[in-house]
């Protein structure tokens, strides 16, 4: 199987239909102009043509082929224990048991009994007595530690699982990092940034404790957030960025207010953040192609057009702005640690459980979600990871579960129910 050629009339054709300026490789290379970002992509270019080299050694010409097992087993390990160079990350525990889970979960893996009882006993361990979850336990709650600690139970799936979550003082939690303008603090003290609005409207809304006090004024809010160039910003009047931009539509997903971000703006500047040369997205304008955009940046399409298409007479057309097989071909031929397993931002970095995690789900994406008649898997049907759900990223079985166990749970009034996604 020949990769797409990602060629100069691709390139035009998408700058033609949008008339905007595409700030991705091929034109960054042609800029005459030597800056350091110009070197910096011509590097990632000459790294990625090693990559390729290196995986047809492997592979042969038949491939791309997903090393699944070998994910599996690195995934495992992670979750099983990582050595002292990790320290650092001692605050980030529930999201390391995220990314792995979730990872295991789109590779369709099953989880079995006591390792399953190891994880949701671990994370009843990271939750506060006041609500929400920090990073490991008795640490201080975070909501975004609080977000993974809950996709991650709810990832695992089961009742006991999933009653691990104390509702009522999760409400109280996230509550108490309202601001008055509508934004949300990351925890107690803490920074304001549109991560802590998507977090906490992921959660309240997987968990039906919405009503309307806890979102009032945070959908204007997140709007002041979308930039000149389209995408979203962590805050007011700073750059924009995938990660952001993602958090920021996400949020107005599940408010359902997308109609009233600038969609044409937010549209053209995300298909424009897919690279020319190696087909995966980049973050930010002028920077390099990185893998954990695959699902920051991808998920945002087919978000924008199901959403749209359901709330609105109106129908939007998407179809063709964004290319899945070029990021399928970026994923499984220039990310996929073949030896050691694990998917890494770019080639010649290492592989972690992180970029393992929104590689894999960036993959679902561009398999289940290509808005053209036709899906194509790249490299054959054993090549299809599970469904994932882009508006939580956890797999659209589990968030299904989820949504039932909830849906039962008395106590708490939901003004706004949770979009079901397919
Ligand atoms: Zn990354």
């Amino acid at each position: 199987m020949e990769p797409p050629a990602f060629s100069d009339s691709r390139v035009k054709e998408i700058y033609d239909s949008y008339n905007f300026i595409l700030c991705n490789s091929k034109y960054a290379i042609n800029e005459p102009l030597e800056t350091d970002t110009v070197e910096e992509q011509e590097n990632t270019e000459k790294a990625c043509r090693k990559a390729k080299a290196h995986f047809e050694e492997i592979q042969g010409k038949d491939g791309p082929l997903l090393v699944r097992q070998i994910h599996i087993n690195f995934l495992l390990k992670q979750l099983h224990g990582l050595s002292h160079d990790y320290i650092a990350l001692e605050g980030s525990r529930t999201w390391i048991v995220f990314w792995c889970v979730n990872g295991l979960r789109l590779l369709n893996h099953p989880i079995e009994h006591s390792l399953a009882h190891r994880i949701v006993t671990f994370l009843a361990e990271c939750q506060s007595t006041t609500g929400g979850f920090g990073g490991s336990p008795s640490h201080v709650a975070h909501i975004a530690t609080t977000y993974a600690a809950v996709m991650a139970l709810a990832s695992i799936g089961t009742e006991d699982a999933l009653k691990v979550i104390n509702r009522k003082t999760l409400y109280e939690f996230i509550l108490s990092l309202k601001q008055p303008n509508g934004s949300f603090i990351m925890h107690k003290g803490g920074e304001v940034d549109i991560r802590g609005v998507y977090c906490a409207a992921a959660v309240a809304s997987l968990t039906r404790i919405m009503d309307s006090k806890l979102f009032e004024g945070t959908p204007a809010w997140v709007i002041s957030c979308q930039t000149y160039e389209g995408g979203f910003a962590a805050e007011p009047f700073v750059e924009a960025h995938g990660g952001y931009t993602y958090c920021g539509v996400a949020a107005l997903a599940i408010f359902g207010k997308l109609t009233m971000m600038n969609i044409d703006k937010l549209m053209k500047w995300c298909a424009s953040r897919q690279m020319a040369y190696e087909g995966g997205f980049q973050g930010r304008s002028n920077k390099l192609v990185d893998a954990c955009y695959s699902f920051w940046m991808a998920a945002i399409f087919p978000i924008v057009d199901y959403e749209l298409n359901n709330l609105d007479d109106k129908r939007y057309d998407f179809g063709g702005i964004f290319e899945p097989e070029g990021l399928q071909w970026y994923l499984l031929e220039l990310c996929q640690n073949l030896e050691r397993g694990g998917i890494r931002d770019k080639p010649e970095k290492n592989p972690d459980a992180y970029h393992t995690c929104y590689g894999l789900a960036g993959l679902s994406v561009a398999q289940h979600y290509s808005m053209r008649e036709k899906e194509t898997v790249v490299g054959g049907k054993e090549n299809t990871v599970e469904q994932i759900n882009p508006l939580y990223n956890i797999v659209c079985q589990y968030h299904q579960l989820a949504f039932q166990y909830f849906e039962k749970q008395p106590g708490i009034v939901v003004a706004h129910p949770p979009v079901a996604h397919p």
